[in-house]
Formats: structure tokens, sequence, C-alpha cells
């Protein structure tokens, strides 16, 4: 049995084995499993003057060009001397146990290349038990000296959401639409975006992309007005082709340095830890409530009462939780 001295210094020695097995400890749901992941976080979770990583959240929808931007990127990073982990929040792998993101094989060069790691999304467990995962090997990560993480999510329910809290800088990529097809875009992920970037812009669709580009940052002006700490950035660039790629990175490290200097940098990873907190509060009493003996012999009960409205959501609640307290 390796003790957690021996995990702790062979995580900080980037010792790529130790650190496999110390992110399934803190992925797994055994209690001693989680205990010992716990001791773990806290020898190694670095002092107030360590350096900090820079956390960046990547979303978009499946086809948009996620994968191909973390490899330019990636490898773009690694030129400048950067070590990059690249994790994957994927909510999808969770239903059907197949993670479709943080796949190593549509990051082919950077997948081998000794200064990235990369790590799929954990394939079971709730949204909120990857969310738990994915910051938790955060952690593990920086401690292995990687100084900029990447974490993918696709644009499904609540992970955009889970990611934009767990990262610095919150990045969405699009496809050239204008007009109508703006409507599509999800107004919560425009709310949520620190950096947008609108791929694809090569060949025939170069232009097409500027005249999207443009429409969007219209879009965002309306969200962000003028006299607001940060407007993000609404780019072009070309992920196979790479144009672009150092640019986007720019904009990242404006963003940081803007936040940096008006000290809301370090007041939002405060706040993460406190939202954070209370996120599993609420994850572990629900789990308590949804497996409590009362709330099961009255669950199925009170659905179909629900569902054939003889009983309003509101009363329904109340019938569950006065199960819960065993009334
Ligand atoms: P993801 O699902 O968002 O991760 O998207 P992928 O990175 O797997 O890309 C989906 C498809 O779009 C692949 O066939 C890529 O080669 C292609 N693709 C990605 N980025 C670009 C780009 O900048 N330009 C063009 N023309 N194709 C791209």
């Amino acid at each position: 049995m390796i003790t957690v001295a021996e995990l702790a210094d062979g995580v900080r020695a980037d010792k790529r084995a130790v650190l496999a097995r110390a992110i399934t400890l803190v992925e797994s749901r055994r209690p001693d499993h989680q205990a010992l992941a716990q001791e773990l976080l806290l020898e190694v979770t670095p002092g107030p003057d360590a350096p900090i990583a820079t956390r960046v959240g990547i979303t978009g929808v499946p086809g948009v060009g996620k994968s191909t931007t973390i490899e330019a990127l990636g490898n773009h990073l690694i030129s400048l001397g950067h070590k990059v982990a690249v994790l994957a929040v994927d909510p999808s792998s969770t239903r059907s146990g197949g993670s479709i993101l943080g796949d190593k094989t549509r990051m082919g060069t950077l997948a081998v290349n000794p200064r990235a790691y990369i790590r799929p999304s954990p394939t079971s467990g709730t949204l909120g038990g990857v969310a738990k995962a994915t910051r938790e090997t955060m952690v593990l990560m920086e401690a292995a000296g990687f100084d900029v993480i990447l974490v993918e999510t696709v644009g499904v329910g609540q992970s955009e959401v889970t990611v934009a809290n767990m990262v610095d800088t919150f990045t969405f990529l699009t496809l050239a639409r204008t007009g109508d097809q703006l409507q599509g875009i999800k107004k919560g992920v425009l709310e949520l975006a620190d950096v947008v970037a609108v791929n694809k812009a090569d060949g025939d669709h170069v232009v097409e992309a500027r005249v999207a580009a443009r429409e969007l940052s219209s879009a965002l002006r309306l969200i962000h007005p003028r006299g607001s700490l940060w407007r993000p950035p609404v780019l072009t660039q070309s992920a196979v082709e790479g144009t672009g790629i150092p640019e986007f990175w720019d904009a990242v490290l404006r963003h940081r340095s803007t936040l940096q200097e008006a000290g809301e940098f370090d007041r939002r990873r405060r706040q993460q830890q406190v939202d954070w907190t209370w996120t599993m509060v609420r994850d572990a009493i629900l789990g308590r409530v949804e497996h409590s003996d009362g709330v099961r012999s009255v669950r199925s009960e009170v659905e179909a009462s629900v569902q054939d409205g003889s009983l309003t959501p509101a009363l329904a609640a109340q019938r569950i939780l006065a199960a819960f307290d065993g009334r």
C-alpha cells in the first residue's frame, strides 16, 4: 500500500504513474478512498506564495473544434515553456459510460508530448460528482507543476455553469453564424463567456467568420455595458491552420491581468471555493433525501400523483420532505 506521503511526493515530482493513481483516488466514491484523497489534497495544496496556474474552460457544441483548438493551443503553450493539463467534464459520459471528450486520439501530438497530460472525463457519477473529481484533479495537476489547465466541456445542461465556476477564464467556441442563426446560441453561455472565438475561419469562410464575429460582438455589448470591468472580445481563428491561436491565448492573459489588477481574480477564486463547499453540502443532502427509507417508500406514489395532477409539485415536495423527516 502506497502512503499519502509517498503519493504526495510522487505527484510533486510529476511521476505520471503516481499522478494517475492519485487521480483515480479522487475519482473513487469509496469512503476510504475519499478520506485518503482529502488527506492527499491537504498535503499537496500549495502555500499562498506558490505560483498560480491559469485555469481555462473551453465550451462549444460537438464538432465546433474544441479538440482541434486544444491540440493547437496546447502545442503553442508548450512552445512558450508551459506545462499543459487537459481535463474534461462530460455530462453525457455519466449516462452512457463512454467519454466523448478529452479523447487522446483526437489530440494526437499533444497526447504524446511529455509536457502535456490529458485526462478524460470520469465516466460514472452525477455531474456534481464529476465536477468534484475534476476540481480535485486540477489541484493535483497544479501540484505536479502544470501551470495551464484546460477544461473542456460540451454545452449540455448544467455543465457550462459548472465548468465556468471552476476556471478563471471561460471561453466559448462557435461557428460563423449571423442574423437569425445567432438566436440559436444559448444566451446563457454568452453571459458566462469571457472570450468568444469563431472557429473554422479558413478557406472560403474567412469573411463569413469576420461578419459573424462583428455581430456577436454587438450582441455581447448588450450583456456587458460600457464601463464593465471586462468586455469579452470576439476573435476569429482556424484551429486546423493555427491562425488566431496565439491571439486567443493573449486574450486569456489580458482577461487574467484585468481581473488581477482590479483584485477580482482572488475574490473570484475565494468565492468559487465557498460556492463549491455549498454545492457539496447540497449534493450530500439531496443524496441522503433520495436514499432514505422514508422517501424510497413514498417516491413512486408521489411521483405518480404529480404526473396525474392529483398533487401539485409544491405539495409533493412537502410530502417527500415529510417522509424524509419520518413524519
Ligand atoms: P469538437 O467536437 O468540438 O472537439 O470538434 P473537433 O476538434 O473534433 O473538430 C470537428 C471537426 O472539425 C474535425 O473534422 C476537425 O478537423 C474540424 N475542424 C476543427 N477545427 C477546424 C478549423 O479551424 N477549420 C476547419 N476547416 N475544420 C476544423
